[in-house]
């Protein structure tokens, strides 16, 4: 996806401050962090969103799913974390490359709406 900033930042093109990577996932820093720990984890693969899982992509999801603790542990979360994945208009996707931010570093809001 040429047009893709995350496509972008997997690249290289676009740099980020990566935490993780392997061969199928990388994890980097919100550029405008909504808690004082502010994380992305991608598939390298474009995906556009939780609406484009299928059977054949959904084993990089489980993956993303392994390596969410690790990052969490290795960024101190021991107190808890919120994953959240906007999938949409109505959730306030603003890029199409399917994305689970990991919150954490306080006692997050509650409120889901
Ligand atoms: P969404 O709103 O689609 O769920 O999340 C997109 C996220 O990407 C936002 O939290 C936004 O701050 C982050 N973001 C947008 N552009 C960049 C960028 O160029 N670099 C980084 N590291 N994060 C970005
Ligand atoms: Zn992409």
């Amino acid at each position: 996806m040429s047009n893709c900033l995350f496509c972008k930042i997997v690249e290289g093109s676009i740099p980020s401050t990566k935490v993780y990577e392997d061969d199928m996932v990388l994890a980097f820093r919100d550029i405008a962090p909504q808690a004082p720990t502010h994380i992305l984890v991608i598939p390298k693969a474009h995906i556009p969103s939780v609406n484009g899982v299928t059977a054949e992509n959904s084993g990089v999801v489980a993956h993303i799913f392994e390596v969410i603790p690790q990052i969490a542990a290795a960024e101190k979360l021991a107190n808890g974390y919120r994953v959240v994945s906007n999938c949409g208009d109505d959730a306030g996707q603003t890029v199409h490359h399917l994305h689970f931010h990991i919150l954490g570093g306080k006692k997050l809001a509650l409120e889901m709406a």
